[in-house]
C-alpha cells in the first residue's frame, strides 16, 4: 500500500432523471434568494425554463456563454450580476457554461449550483480557466467550486451523439490521468476505474440509441466519477498537450482530447504498467491506448488531428510549448518522442 492523503469533494451532488425539478429547493437550501442563470446561446430555451421553475428566486437569464471564457464576457456577466443584485448563479450546460460560473464566484464569490449537460466533469472541480488576448491561464480556488450539482440525465438526451462521444472521451482522460497521478490516492482510483467502466459501457449504447436514459445515465455516472477524478489529482502529459493544442490552435476542447488521449497513454504506458492495466480492465479490452484508438474509431469519433483543421507544420510549436513549465509525468518527456506522439496522432495512426 502506498501512502497518501484524501480530500472529500465537499460538493453535494443530487443524481437522478428529472432531478431538475429539485433546482428550486437546491438553490433555497443554499440561502440564494437571487439567482442568475447562465447558459450559451443554443441552451437558452432549457435556461429560461430553469428562471420559470425558480420563479421569484431567479433575478435573470445571461445566454452569453463561450468556450474557453474569454473575459470580456466573464466582466460583462460579472456586471450584469452586479446590476441584478444576483446572490448565486445557476450554470446549466457545458464546461463552458459552469466556466463562466466560476468566473463569476472567482471574481464575486458568489455560491455555483451547477446543472451539467455534458460530461466534462467541470462541475466537480475547483479549476477555473480564462482567456485574454488568445491565452488561456489557468488556476486552482476553492471559491469556484460548485457547492450543488444536480445531474439530471435527461439534460443530456438532446447532446449531439458526436459531441457525447467526444465529451465521454474527454471524461475518460481525466479518470486515466488520475490513475497515474503523482497526488493519486486509492479511492480516487476506484472511482476512476468505475468512471472509465460506466463511460465505456454506456458510449457505445448512447452512439445507437441517443435517447436511451438508461445509457444517458450510466455516462453521466461515469463522468461525475471522472470529473471528481480531475478536480482532486495533478494531470500530467495529456491533459498539458491538449491546453496548448487548444489554446494555441483554437481546437474543439473535447474532440482534441478524443484525438490524443490513445497517444498519450501509449506514451506513459511504460512508466506505469498497473495503471494501464486498471484502465483496460475498465475499458474491457486488452491494451490501454489501443483499447482507447479501437473504441474512438467503432464509436465514430475523430482520431486524427488534421481532421480538426491542425497542420503538419505546427507540430513542432506545439511539442515546445508542452515542454515548457515542467510538470509531473511518469515518463520523462523526450521531445522527439513527443513530436513522434504528435505526428501520429495527427495523421491518426494508432498509438505506438
Ligand atoms: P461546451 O460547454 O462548450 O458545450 C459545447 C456545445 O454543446 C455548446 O454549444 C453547448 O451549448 C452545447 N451543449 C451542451 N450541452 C448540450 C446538450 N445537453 N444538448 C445540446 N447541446 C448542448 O463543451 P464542454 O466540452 O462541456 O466544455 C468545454 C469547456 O470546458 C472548455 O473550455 C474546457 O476547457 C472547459 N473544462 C473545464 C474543466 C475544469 O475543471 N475547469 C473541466 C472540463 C472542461
Amino acid at each position: 500500500m502506498r501512502d497518501f492523503v484524501y480530500n472529500a469533494s465537499p460538493a453535494r451532488v443530487v443524481f437522478a432523471p428529472g432531478s431538475r425539478a429539485r433546482l428550486t429547493d437546491e438553490v433555497a437550501a443554499l440561502g440564494i434568494e437571487r439567482a442568475l442563470v447562465l447558459c450559451t446561446p443554443n441552451q437558452s430555451a432549457l435556461a429560461e425554463a430553469a428562471a420559470a421553475l425558480l420563479g421569484e428566486r431567479c433575478v435573470g437569464v445571461f445566454d452569453g456563454a463561450r468556450m474557453h471564457v474569454p473575459v470580456e464576457v466573464a466582466h460583462k456577466a460579472c456586471a450584469y450580476a452586479t446590476s441584478l443584485g444576483a446572490d448565486g448563479v445557476v450554470a446549466l450546460g457545458g464546461g463552458s457554461t459552469i466556466g463562466l460560473a466560476k468566473a463569476i464566484a472567482l471574481d464575486m464569490g458568489l455560491p455555483i449550483v451547477a446543472m451539467p449537460t455534458t460530461y466534462a466533469g467541470s462541475e466537480m472541480t475547483p479549476i477555473y480557466g480564462l482567456t485574454e488576448g488568445g491565452a488561456k491561464r489557468t488556476g486552482h480556488d476553492a471559491r469556484v467550486l460548485p457547492r450543488t450539482v444536480v445531474y439530471d440525465p435527461e439534460l443530456t438526451l438532446a447532446l449531439p451523439v458526436a459531441l457525447s462521444i467526444a465529451s465521454g472521451l474527454n471524461a475518460i482522460a481525466h479518470a486515466a490521468e488520475g490513475l497515474y497521478a503523482h497526488d493519486g490516492n486509492p479511492v480516487l482510483d476506484l472511482m476512476a476505474e468505475e468512471g472509465i467502466r460506466a463511460l465505456a459501457d454506456g458510449l457505445p449504447r448512447v452512439a445507437v440509441a441517443p435517447h436511451d436514459l438508461a445509457a444517458r445515465s450510466d455516462c453521466l455516472y461515469g463522468a461525475w466519477l471522472c470529473g471528481t477524478v480531475l478536480g482532486q489529482a495533478g494531470m500530467a502529459l495529456h491533459h498539458k498537450l491538449c491546453h496548448v493544442l487548444g489554446g494555441s490552435l483554437d481546437l474543439p476542447h473535447a474532440q482534441t482530447h478524443a484525438v490524443m488521449l490513445p497517444h498519450t497513454l501509449a506514451y506513459n504506458a511504460p512508466a506505469v504498467p498497473e495503471a494501464m492495466r486498471r484502465i483496460a480492465r475498465a475499458l474491457g479490452r486488452p491494451e490501454a491506448g489501443r483499447g482507447l484508438h479501437e473504441l474512438a474509431k467503432e464509436l465514430g469519433a475523430p482520431t486524427a488531428l488534421r481532421d480538426l483543421g491542425v497542420t503538419v507544420d505546427a507540430l513542432d510549436r506545439v511539442a515546445d510549448l508542452a515542454l515548457t513549465n515542467p510538470y509531473a509525468n511518469p515518463r520523462p518527456l523526450h521531445r522527439q518522442a513527443i513530436v513522434g506522439l504528435l505526428a501520429r496522432a495527427w495523421a491518426g495512426a494508432p498509438p505506438e
